[in-house]
C-alpha cells in the first residue's frame, strides 16, 4: 500500500479542475483522467471503458499502462471479464491475483500479461451505466479495502464529466436549422409576491424559464470576424469557465462538484468546433456559425430521451452566449447573469449555485414556497429571492429593469426615480443596521435572566462563516442533503466524511446536530430513479427513503460517526412518525458502530440520538418519543405543512400556510410538554424560530433552544432580550385559548405589533 494522500482527490475539486487545462479534446481529457488517477492510486495501469447500450459493449477509451493501440480495440460485453462483471453487477470488483479468477479475460497483445492485482469500479449516474474505470498492478494483493473506497469516491466525482464526454463524443452531426420565435413583451409594472430570501436588488431581468436562442441573434451583426477570432474566443471562454469552476470550489467546497464541466467539455468537443469551422469555410461569419451550431446542438439535446440530459440544452445556450460575448466584444453582448435578476418558473438547487457563482443579483421564481429548499439555499447564498405567481414575468422585455424587494416580496418593473431613491436609502439603512446588528451578544438571555440558546441552521459549509459572525452557539440543524443534490451519484462514505470532518473541525467543539438525509419532496436527485409519485411530500421521503435504502443510509451514518471522533456530534432523524421508525433508524446506527469497531476505524460509538417532530403522528406519539429520544427538534416547516395539509411549496395555497394556526400552536405545546416531562431538550429548527413575533409563544411554552438561519440572529436576539418569562407564559396561554385564526392574529398583534 502506498502512502500517498488519497483523500486529496476526494472533493478536491480544484485538483480535478486541473484536468481541463491543456486538454485539447475529449479523448485527451479521458487520457488525463487516467494518468492522474494512476499516479494518485499508485497503480501501474488505469483505464477507462465506456459502455454503449446499443451494442451492449464496453469499449476501452483511454489507458495509462496498457498499449496505446489497444484503445478502441478492446471491447467487452456486459458481464464479460472482471470489467464487464463490475458493470453488470453495479459494484466494485477487487482481485489480488486477477489471472487466477475464473471470470478473468486476458487480451493478448495489449501488454496485460504481467499485471496481477485488479480493481474495477462501475461509473454510474444512479443506475445508469456509463462505463468502468479499472486499476491494475504488477504486485499481488496490491489494492486494499481503503483503495476501493477512494477509487469509488473519485470515480463518482468524475461520473458526470465522463458521461458528458461520452455523450458529446457520440452525438451525430446535427442538421437542424436555427429557430426563431418572436419575443412576447409584457407590460407589467408591479408584482406582489412573497419573500423567499431577504435583501434588495436592482438590475436587468433575464428570463431563464424559456432560455431563448434569440438572445444570441443580435450579437455581432456583420462584423468581419475571422476563424482566428473564433479560436481566440474559444480559448478565452475556456479560461473563464475554468476560473469560475475554481472560484466555486473556494466558495462552496461541499457542493462545488464539477458543475461547469459540461460547458467546458462542449468547448473541448472537436465535433462542435469542427461544425463551426466548416460553416465558416463555407462562407458564414463566425458569429453566425456559432449561433447555427448552438441551435443545432440545442435541437439534439431536446430530443434526448432522458430529462437529465435534456436539461443540458441550457448549458449549450450558456456556452454559446459566452462564446459570442468573447467573439464580438463585451459591448455587444453583456455578461449573462452578472448584475442581472433572473426570472424563472422554477430552479434546481444546482442552478442556484451556478447563478450565484455567475454573480446574479436576485432571483424571481414563479413557483415554490418560501420554505422550499431553493429558497433555503438562496438564503445561504445571499441571493434575494421572491416568489410571485405571475406568468407575465416570463415575457418581460429583455431590457426591462427590475427592482426586487426581498424584504416585502415586491417587484417593480422599470421603476421611476422616486421608487429607486426610496430603495437606495433603505438599502443604505439596511447595510448600516447589518453592521450595527453584528454587535450581537455571545449569550442570549431574556429580560429576567433566562438563558435561551441560539444555534445556526447550516445548509452549505459556507454558512459557517456567517454563523460564527453572528455568534451562533453551535449548529442545531445541519441539512446534510445539499451535497447529495448536486452530485451525479450518491456521495460515497469517503466523500461525505471529508465534508463532515470539515464541519466538525470548523466548529471547534461547539455542539453540532446532524440531520440525516432528507430527500424526496422538493429535493429530488437527478440520479435516483424515483418511481413517479403523485404526492412526493407524502411519498418515499426523508427517513422513509433512508430506511428503504439502508446501504445509502449506513454510508452516511458511518461517515458521521467517523467525523464524530474529532468532537462529539448529535444525530437526528427527519420525518419520524412512530417509535418503530426511531427504533429502525437507531438500529442502523448500532450496526454501523459495530462495523466500524470490527474494522478498527475510529468513530463515535454512541452519539446522542434525537428525532425531528414534523408529522402529526409524531405529535400524537410525543410522550413515547420523548421517553426514547435524547432530544426533540421541531421542524415547523413540515409540521405546518402536514398538520394543515398545505403544500409548503405551492404558491397557490400560500395564504393557507399559517404557522400560527391554533392547531399548530396546540401541537407545539403538546410536544413541548412531553419533552419537558421527560427532561429532554427541545429546540425549534423550522422557520418559526426566526420570526420575532413567535418568540413570546415559544418561550412561554418552555422552549429554550432555537436553531435558525444565522442572518436572523440579531433580530431574534433583540426580541428575546425584551421578553420576560412570566409574561411569555401568559401570552402563550392566551394564544392557546384562541379557537380561531382571527383570534390568534388579534392576540399576536397585541403582543408584537407588526410594522
Ligand atoms: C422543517 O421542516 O422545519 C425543517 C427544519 O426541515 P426542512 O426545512 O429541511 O424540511
Ligand atoms: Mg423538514
Amino acid at each position: 500500500m502506498n502512502h500517498r494522500d488519497h483523500s486529496k482527490l476526494i472533493c478536491d475539486i480544484s485538483e480535478l479542475t486541473t484536468l481541463f487545462t491543456d486538454t485539447g479534446n475529449l479523448d485527451s481529457l479521458l487520457q488525463k483522467i487516467v494518468e492522474m488517477i494512476a499516479l494518485h492510486m499508485n497503480a501501474d495501469v488505469c483505464s477507462v471503458y465506456l459502455y454503449y447500450d446499443e451494442s451492449d459493449e464496453l469499449v476501452l477509451k483511454a489507458t495509462r499502462g496498457l498499449q496505446a493501440d489497444s484503445i478502441g480495440r478492446v471491447r467487452l460485453k456486459l458481464g464479460e471479464g472482471l470489467t464487464g462483471k463490475a458493470l453488470q453487477e453495479l459494484r466494485p470488483v477487487c482481485e489480488g491475483d486477477a489471472r487466477a479468477h475464473p471470470s478473468f479475460r486476458l487480451f493478448t497483445g495489449i501488454g496485460e500479461e504481467r499485471f496481477c492485482s485488479f480493481l474495477a469500479v462501475p461509473i454510474l449516474r444512479g443506475q445508469n451505466r456509463i462505463g468502468v474505470m479499472t486499476l491494475q498492478s504488477e504486485r499481488k494483493d496490491h489494492f486494499t479495502a481503503e483503495d476501493v473506497n477512494i477509487f469509488r469516491a473519485v470515480t463518482s466525482q468524475l461520473a458526470n464529466t465522463i458521461e458528458m464526454a461520452k455523450l458529446l463524443m457520440s452525438i451525430e452531426k446535427p442538421s437542424a436549422s436555427e429557430q426563431k420565435t418572436a419575443p412576447r413583451v409584457s407590460s407589467l409594472k408591479f408584482v406582489k409576491g412573497r419573500s423567499g430570501a431577504e435583501g434588495f436588488a436592482m438590475g436587468e431581468a433575464v428570463v431563464v424559464a424559456l432560455p431563448s436562442l434569440d438572445d444570441m441573434a443580435f450579437a455581432g451583426g456583420d462584423q468581419p470576424l475571422t476563424l482566428a477570432d473564433l479560436h481566440g474566443a474559444v480559448l478565452k471562454t475556456e479560461q473563464q469557465l475554468e476560473a469560475l469552476q475554481r472560484e466555486i470550489e473556494t466558495k462552496l467546497f461541499d457542493v462545488a462538484s464539477l458543475i461547469f464541466s459540461a460547458q467546458i467539455l462542449m468547448l473541448k468537443d472537436q465535433a462542435m468546433l469542427g461544425a463551426m469551422e466548416a460553416l465558416i469555410a463555407g462562407g458564414d461569419l463566425p458569429q453566425a456559425a456559432v449561433r447555427r451550431v448552438v441551435a443545432q446542438y440545442v435541437a439534439r439535446f431536446d430530443k434526448m430521451p432522458n430529462a437529465f440530459l435534456r436539461e443540458k440544452r441550457y448549458d449549450v445556450i450558456d456556452v454559446g452566449r459566452r462564446l459570442l460575448e468573447n467573439l464580438v466584444g463585451a459591448r455587444s453582448v453583456e455578461r449573462q447573469y452578472s448584475g442581472k435578476i433572473v426570472i424563472a418558473r422554477e430552479l434546481l438547487p444546482s442552478d442556484a449555485l451556478k447563478l450565484s457563482t455567475q454573480g446574479v443579483l436576485g432571483v424571481v421564481l414563479l413557483s415554490g414556497g418560501v420554505t422550499s429548499h431553493v429558497a433555503v439555499l438562496a438564503r445561504s447564498l445571499n441571493i434575494p429571492l421572491i416568489i410571485a405567481d405571475e406568468e407575465g414575468l416570463l415575457s418581460l422585455s429583455p431590457r426591462a429593469v427590475i427592482l426586487l424587494d426581498g424584504e416585502q416580496g415586491n417587484l417593480y418593473v422599470d421603476p421611476d426615480q422616486a421608487v429607486v431613491k426610496t430603495f437606495r436609502d433603505k438599502e443604505d439603512l439596511r447595510k448600516d443596521s447589518v453592521k450595527f446588528r453584528r454587535n450581537v451578544k455571545d449569550r442570549t438571555v431574556t429580560r429576567d435572566g433566562t438563558a435561551v440558546h441560539i444555534l445556526a441552521n447550516i445548509n452549505l459549509l459556507g454558512d459557517l462563516a456567517v454563523a460564527k459572525d453572528y455568534k451562533a452557539e453551535g449548529v442545531g440543524l445541519y441539512r446534510t442533503e445539499f451535497p447529495f443534490i448536486v452530485r451525479s451519484d450518491f456521495p460515497t462514505e469517503e466523500e461525505q466524511y471529508v465534508i463532515y470532518r470539515k464541519l466538525v473541525e470548523a466548529m471547534k467543539g461547539r455542539p453540532i446536530t446532524f440531520r440525516t438525509l432528507d430527500i424526496g419532496g422538493d429535493k429530488v436527485l437527478s440520479y435516483y430513479d424515483y418511481a413517479k409519485e403523485a404526492n412526493p411530500f407524502l411519498g418515499l421521503r426523508s427517513i422513509r427513503f433512508s430506511l428503504r435504502h439502508k446501504d445509502i443510509f449506513a454510508q452516511q451514518i458511518r461517515a458521521i460517526l467517523r467525523a464524530g471522533v474529532i468532537s462529539p456530534v448529535r444525530l437526528m432523524f427527519p420525518m419520524i412518525g412512530s417509535l418503530d421508525d426511531l427504533y429502525a433508524a437507531r438500529a442502523v446506527v448500532g450496526e454501523c458502530a459495530a462495523q466500524l469497531s470490527a474494522a478498527g476505524i475510529p468513530h463515535l460509538s454512541s452519539p446522542e440520538i434525537g428525532v425531528m417532530i414534523e408529522l402529526p403522528s409524531a405529535v400524537e406519539m410525543a410522550d413515547e418519543l420523548a421517553r426514547e429520544a435524547a432530544f426533540f427538534s421541531v421542524g415547523t416547516n413540515d409540521l405546518v405543512q402536514y398538520i394543515l395539509a398545505v403544500d409548503r411549496t405551492n404558491e397557490k395555497v400560500a395564504d393557507l400556510y399559517v404557522p400560527h394556526h391554533p392547531s399548530v400552536l396546540r401541537a407545539l405545546k403538546r410536544v413541548a410538554d412531553a419533552a419537558i416531562r421527560h427532561r429532554k431538550d427541545i429546540s425549534i429548527c423550522g422557520d418559526m424560530a426566526h420570526h420575532p413575533r413567535y418568540m413570546a409563544f415559544l418561550l412561554g411554552i418552555g422552549v429554550r433552544s432555537l436553531s435558525l438561519d444565522a442572518r436572523y440572529i440579531p433580530k431574534v436576539q433583540e426580541r428575546i432580550l425584551s421578553i420576560d418569562i412570566p409574561s411569555a407564559r401568559k401570552a402563550a396561554a392566551s394564544l392557546l385559548e384562541c379557537s380561531s385564526l382571527s383570534a390568534v392574529e388579534k392576540e399576536l398583534a397585541l403582543e408584537y405589533p407588526l410594522a
